[in-house]
């Protein structure tokens, strides 16, 4: 790679290195994005498909602000990509049903504060709030797209790939050192104005200094009931079901801080089927057809870190998404790649 040929270095090819990448590609950087295994294999591929905290009432304003910003860019997106890929990412106003008597009362007076739609409705002895703004994506396709979308933007992969730490000269950041995974593969350096790190659950690994972000694991199931159910989002007092335009259903999700371990367990596995016991014989016989886990970036209070360094400059974080990355990547990105643009003005106009 020749020392100049990029601007900007992302650390990372999740959800959220790759749409800050596609924001930088269009507003003209030349991009490289550096991932150490297989771009979108990771936290982002694993995730629900959720675009909304699952209890945005008991979150931090500032992440509702991050997934509200995104759900109205979602529908302009998943349109770009699909015109441009061929692949649909399938977004789905599919609504949620929150059956849970612990948050109704919250719930409805935070709807009516955020001026949003909710509606009590009930079933039998069975009652719930409908929340019909929520919206559900198959992220495995919107990972693809991305990924097909800034090749052909000619933003450059490099793949299997493991950034080891930053080139720094001073407080001036001007790359990062990398090294390939595939055989003996010596260090190289990696040259660029700007490194973007995104690197999720391993972004504390880059460099000492970096915001607190930990692994937590989650573990999800996918079952095919035996009678088709709508598609849409049923909250639950101990998880989640996602019922999916297919018909299969997501059944999550775990939360364990246990460090780099992305094991499977079958205590997961039963705790996860005891969860979606309140819906009754909706699940009750449904083949299980696989499980999963992923690792979260997780973060106190689940608010993110989008923007520079405190002390070394030409160095961005965007990362500690915790459990909304999804529906909080395209704000993030599109924020993280404002400010980088705001920057690097103010610092043309002041060297005239
Ligand atoms: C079970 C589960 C369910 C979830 N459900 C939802 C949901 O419904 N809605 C929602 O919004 N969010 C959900 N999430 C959370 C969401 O998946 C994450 O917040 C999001 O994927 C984080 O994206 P990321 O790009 O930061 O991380 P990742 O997708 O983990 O990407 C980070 C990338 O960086 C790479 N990398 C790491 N270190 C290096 C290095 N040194 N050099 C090069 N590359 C490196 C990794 O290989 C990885 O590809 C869920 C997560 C899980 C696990």
């Amino acid at each position: 790679m020749s020392p100049s040929a990029s601007d900007v270095i992302v650390v990372g090819a999740g959800v959220i290195g790759m749409c800050t990448a596609l924001e930088l590609a269009r507003a003209g950087w030349r991009v490289t994005i550096v991932e150490r295994g297989e771009p979108g294999s990771e936290s982002s591929w694993a995730g629900a498909g959720i675009l909304a905290p699952l209890r945005p009432w008991r979150y931090p304003e500032a992440v509702w602000e991050l997934c509200r910003d995104s759900l109205a860019r979602y529908p302009a997106l998943v349109e770009e990509l699909r015109v441009a890929s061929g692949i649909d990412a399938e977004l789905l106003f599919c609504g949620a049903r929150l059956h849970d008597p612990r948050d109704m009362a919250r719930a409805r007076e935070w709807h009516r504060a955020e001026g949003l739609l909710c509606a009590d409705e009930a079933e039998g002895d069975r009652e719930w709030l409908r929340m019909p703004w929520v919206t559900q994506i198959r992220n495995p396709r919107l990972l693809k797209a991305l990924l097909r979308v800034l090749e052909q933007r000619g933003v450059v992969f490099r793949t299997r790939c493991v950034v080891t730490g930053l080139l720094q000269e001073g407080d001036r950041v001007q790359g990062v050192r990398a090294k390939s995974q595939d055989g003996q593969g010596s260090e190289e350096r990696l040259l660029a104005g700007t490194v973007v790190v995104a690197a999720g659950a391993w972004s504390p690994e880059i460099c000492a200094g970096a915001p607190r972000v930990e692994p937590v694991r989650g573990q999800m199931l996918l079952l095919r009931p035996r009678r088709r159910l709508p598609p849409g989002v049923w909250l639950l007092p101990e998880g989640y079901v996602v019922v999916r335009a297919d018909g299969l259903c997501l059944l999550g999700a775990t939360v364990e801080r246990c460090g780099f371990d992305r094991a499977i367990t079958t205590q997961a596995r039963t705790a996860l089927l005891a969860a979606a016991a309140p819906l009754g014989e909706a699940l009750a016989d449904a083949e299980i057809l696989r499980q999963w886990a992923g690792l979260r970036p997780g973060i106190a209070g689940g608010v993110p870190v989008v923007g520079p360094d405190a002390t070394r400059r030409g160095l961005w974080w965007n990362t500690g998404h915790f459990r909304n990355g999804l529906a909080m990547a395209p704000a993030s990105a599109a924020r993280l790649a404002a400010a980088l643009q705001g920057e690097t003005k103010a610092a043309a106009t002041s060297s005239r």
